[in-house]
């Protein structure tokens, strides 16, 4: 027997710029490990999932080469093949995956409207969210310049490519200093560049990284741009700048990590959903569920600590588990 509806398009009168409102039980936003993952468990368990990519299909696992700490990878695999893999996964259960952007929502109501590109509205059920999170970057050009080739924005993902050499980490938060002693477990020697003369991090990890003996802070300094044939091999960096102590200083490295903040992609949803301070996505604890009935939040927006695919897999999973048990529920 078909328990769920399957889409019904109809003209919105209300609204003139709305070219059509389409219902659907399982709205998922984002196409990332996160957002894959919901798309399997949710197809699997007949809840028809429509999928909207964003710009970005695949999430960011596309922009990277090697991925070799997903487990069922042995000899590890690129982020486009991977993420290729779970699309190909989520389509093989039905799941109807489009190109498409939320641009609002209204969650004031019992159906979940999203509005896509602008100009088309889904009435859902149920919403994952599942938008990712960007690092922030210095904004430099050499940055780009040797993305993937030195330059990177997860120690954890990335650090193992460095073991036994020296590499530098800019920031001076938790995520910096937290980076720092992971990495100087592995690598030569560790350069916190630190833009102040004290850190933002918490007093515990500022200890740790201050009795850490192959760490080195650099304090007041600025990295200017970054040097190297076929990959990062040093940075060059702006001692006080502005002060009469001005000095520019020169390190070499193999890889320069960047540990300056995340901003979550939770902007879109914020009218409605609770978020904290930095803008990720509150649930409640051991469940995807967000403030709004019906609307589950899984992957890096809702992950200040974890961010890695595997975490993000796992919190897809629970979502689309989590948004099948709502639906059944109201039965
Ligand atoms: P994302 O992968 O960020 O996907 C977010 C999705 O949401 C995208 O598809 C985007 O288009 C979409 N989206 C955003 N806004 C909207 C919107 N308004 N409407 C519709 N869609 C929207 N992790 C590891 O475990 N191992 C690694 O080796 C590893 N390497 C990495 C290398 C790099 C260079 C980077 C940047 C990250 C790496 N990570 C790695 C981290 C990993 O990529 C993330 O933890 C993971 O991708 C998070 O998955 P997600 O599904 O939550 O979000
Ligand atoms: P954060 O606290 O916002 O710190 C960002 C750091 O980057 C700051 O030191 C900032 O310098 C520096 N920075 C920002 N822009 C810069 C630039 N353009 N050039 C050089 N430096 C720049 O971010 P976070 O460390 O990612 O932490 C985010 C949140 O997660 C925090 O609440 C943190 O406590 C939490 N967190 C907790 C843990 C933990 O408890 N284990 C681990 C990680 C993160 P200034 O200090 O000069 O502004």
């Amino acid at each position: 027997m078909e328990i769920f509806k399957t889409v019904n398009v109809q003209k919105d009168p209300q609204n003139t710029n709305i070219e059509s409102i389409e219902k659907v039980r399982c709205l998922i936003i984002g196409s990332g490990p996160a957002g894959y993952t919901a798309a399997i468990y949710a197809a699997r368990a007949n809840l028809k999932p429509v999928v909207y990519t964003g710009l970005q299909m695949g999430g960011q696992l596309t922009t990277t080469t090697e991925v070799d700490n997903y487990p069922g990878y042995p000899d590890g695999i690129t982020g486009p093949e991977m993420m290729e893999n779970f699309k190909k996964q989520a389509e093989r259960f039905g799941a109807d995956i489009r190109f498409g952007i939320a641009t609002d929502v209204d969650f004031s109501g019992s159906k979940h409207r999203v509005t896509i590109d602008n100009n088309k509205v889904i009435e859902a059920d149920t919403v994952i969210i599942s938008t990712g999170a960007t690092a922030k970057y210095l904004g430099i050009e050499s940055e780009s310049k040797y993305a993937g080739m030195g330059v990177s924005a997860c120690a954890t993902c990335d650090g193992f490519f460095y073991k036994g050499k020296d590499v530098a980490v800019v920031g001076g938060g938790d995520t910096a200093a937290e980076e720092a002693t992971y990495l100087a477990g592995l690598c030569r020697k560790v350069y916190l560049i630190v833009r102040r003369d004290v850190l933002r991090a918490s007093k515990a990890m500022q200890e740790k990284v201050l009795n850490t003996d192959n760490i080195e802070v650099l304090w007041e300094h600025q990295t200017i741009d970054l040097f190297g044939e076929n990959g990062v091999e040093g940075a060059n960096l702006i001692k006080k700048k502005g002060s009469p102590d001005e000095e520019k200083v020169s390190i070499k490295i193999d890889g320069f990590f960047l540990a300056i903040g995340h901003i979550p992609n939770s902007e879109v949803f914020n009218k409605f959903i609770e978020t904290d301070p930095v803008g990720y996505i509150k649930t409640i604890p051991g469940s995807s569920k967000t403030n709004i009935v019906g609307v589950f939040a899984a992957g890096d927006v809702q992950d200040p600590h974890y961010r890695q695919a595997v975490t993000a897999a796992g919190s897809g999973c629970m979502a689309a588990i989590d948004a099948e048990r709502y639906l059944s529920e109201l039965k």
